[in-house]
C-alpha cells in the first residue's frame, strides 16, 4: 500500500487548484483526478500508477459537467456523464448512433454505470507489458527502459502510429466516435477555459510515449461538443475476440452523408489498430465526393494502411482493419436514413 491523500472538492475551481503539480502530465504524475476510478484504481492496485494525491471529481457542481444538452449548434456532453447514461439516451441513439454504439459495445454494464466520459477518453493502454510491473521494459511506464512488446507477444498491438519506443494500442472505443463527428473537447486550467479538436488531444508516442495527451498538468476535461448533426447514418463497428466484454482488435467509427449514392461527406476513425484514436484521413480523401462502391471502399482502406507496420504476431490486423472499414461503409450505405 502506498500512501496518498484523497480530496473531494465540490467546486471546479478548487479541484483544478488542488490538481496543480509540477512535472509533465504523464502516467506517473503525482496528482490524478478520480472519475469513476475504473481505470485509475485498477492501475494503482497493479502499482503502475502511484499518485500521491487523488482529487475525486464526481461531486463537482456546475460547469455543465453532469448534463447532456442539445441545440441547433449540436450536442454538448458533460465530462462527468456516466457512459451508461449517454448510451441510453433515445434521441442521441437516433441522431448520433456512432456515439451510443461505441459505448454500448464497451466494457460491461457495471463499468459503464461507474465510468465517466472524461475518464473514458483518458483510459490507458491495455498493453500487458505496461500493466505488469514485473516487466522492466516499458517506455510508457518507465521512460527510457525500452519496449518489451516489440520482441514480445504483440498480437494485440498497434500497426498504425507506432514508433521505435512504443507500439501500445489506444484501448478505448468512444474517442473514435468523437473524432468521426469532428468533436471538440472543453478543458479547464487555472488560466481559464479552452477548447480544442478532440483529434488533437492524444499524441503519437514518438520518442516520448509516456506523454500521452496535450493536456497540461492538472487540466480538467469539462465536456465534449459535437458540432452540427444529426448523423443518423453513422455507426461503430467493433471486431473483437469474443462478442462482449472485450477490447477491439479493430474498430471503425464512421459517419456518412450520402446524396444519390455520392459520399458528400465521410468521416472515419479507427480503434484497436493504432497508438491513439486514429483519423483515417487518407481513406476519407479518396471517398469524399465519389460514388461509394465496395471497390472504392477497398481502395480507400488500402491507402489508409499503406504505411502500417506489423510485428511478429499482429500482421493479421492489417487485412482486418481494411475489412472493418469496408464493412462499416457498406453497412451504412445499405441502411435507411
Ligand atoms: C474489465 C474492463 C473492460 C473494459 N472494456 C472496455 C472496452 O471494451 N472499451 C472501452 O472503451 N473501455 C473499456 N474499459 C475501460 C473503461 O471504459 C474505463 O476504465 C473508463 O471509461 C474510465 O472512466 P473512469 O471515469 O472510471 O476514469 P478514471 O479511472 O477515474 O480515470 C482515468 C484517468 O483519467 C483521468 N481523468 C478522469 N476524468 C478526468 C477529467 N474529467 N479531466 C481530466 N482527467 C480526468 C484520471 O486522472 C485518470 O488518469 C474496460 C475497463 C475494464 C476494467
Amino acid at each position: 500500500m502506498r500512501p496518498f491523500t484523497y480530496e473531494r472538492p465540490t467546486s471546479v475551481r478548487d479541484a483544478v487548484a488542488l490538481a496543480q503539480s509540477s512535472g509533465e502530465a504523464h502516467v506517473t504524475a503525482p496528482v490524478q483526478y478520480k472519475g469513476g476510478g475504473t481505470n485509475l484504481i485498477d492501475l494503482m492496485k497493479l502499482d503502475v500508477m502511484r499518485p500521491t494525491r487523488l482529487v475525486d471529481i464526481t461531486r463537482l457542481e456546475g460547469e455543465r459537467l453532469h448534463t447532456v444538452e442539445r441545440s441547433p449548434q449540436g450536442l454538448r456532453i458533460g465530462a462527468l456523464v456516466p457512459m451508461a447514461v449517454l448510451a441510453d439516451m433515445p434521441d442521441v441513439r437516433r441522431d448520433f448512433p456512432v456515439l451510443t454504439d461505441a459505448l454500448w459495445l464497451a466494457a460491461s454494464a457495471q463499468l459503464r454505470n461507474m465510468a465517466r466520459l472524461g475518464g473514458n477518453v483518458l483510459q490507458r493502454t491495455r498493453c500487458p507489458y505496461f500493466r505488469d510491473t514485473t516487466y522492466r521494459e516499458c517506455n510508457k511506464r518507465e521512460p527510457g527502459s525500452g519496449c518489451a512488446a516489440k520482441d514480445g507477444f504483440n498480437r494485440l498491438h498497434a500497426v498504425l502510429g507506432t514508433s521505435d519506443q512504443c507500439i501500445a494500442t489506444y484501448a478505448g472505443d468512444w474517442g473514435q466516435a468523437l473524432i468521426a463527428l469532428d468533436a471538440y473537447v472543453e478543458i479547464l486550467s487555472p488560466e481559464g477555459p479552452r477548447s480544442m479538436l478532440f483529434a488533437d488531444l492524444h499524441r503519437l508516442p514518438g520518442d516520448t510515449p509516456w506523454i500521452e495527451t496535450t493536456l497540461a498538468p492538472g487540466e480538467l476535461i469539462t465536456g465534449f461538443v459535437v458540432p452540427g448533426g444529426p448523423w443518423p447514418r453513422s455507426k461503430y463497428l467493433k471486431i473483437r475476440d469474443r462478442e462482449s466484454y472485450a477490447f477491439a482488435n479493430a474498430s471503425a467509427a464512421v459517419a456518412l452523408a450520402l446524396e444519390g449514392g455520392i459520399a458528400r461527406d465521410v468521416r472515419i476513425a479507427l480503434g484497436g489498430l493504432a497508438t491513439r484514436p486514429w483519423r483515417a484521413s487518407k481513406a476519407e480523401a479518396m471517398l469524399r465526393g465519389q460514388s461509394l462502391t465496395e471497390e472504392l471502399a477497398m481502395a480507400a482502406a488500402e491507402a489508409e494502411f499503406a504505411d502500417a507496420v506489423a510485428h511478429e504476431h499482429n500482421a493479421f490486423k492489417i487485412p482486418l482493419g481494411k475489412a472493418t472499414i469496408v464493412r462499416a461503409l457498406m453497412e451504412l450505405q445499405g441502411m435507411d436514413a
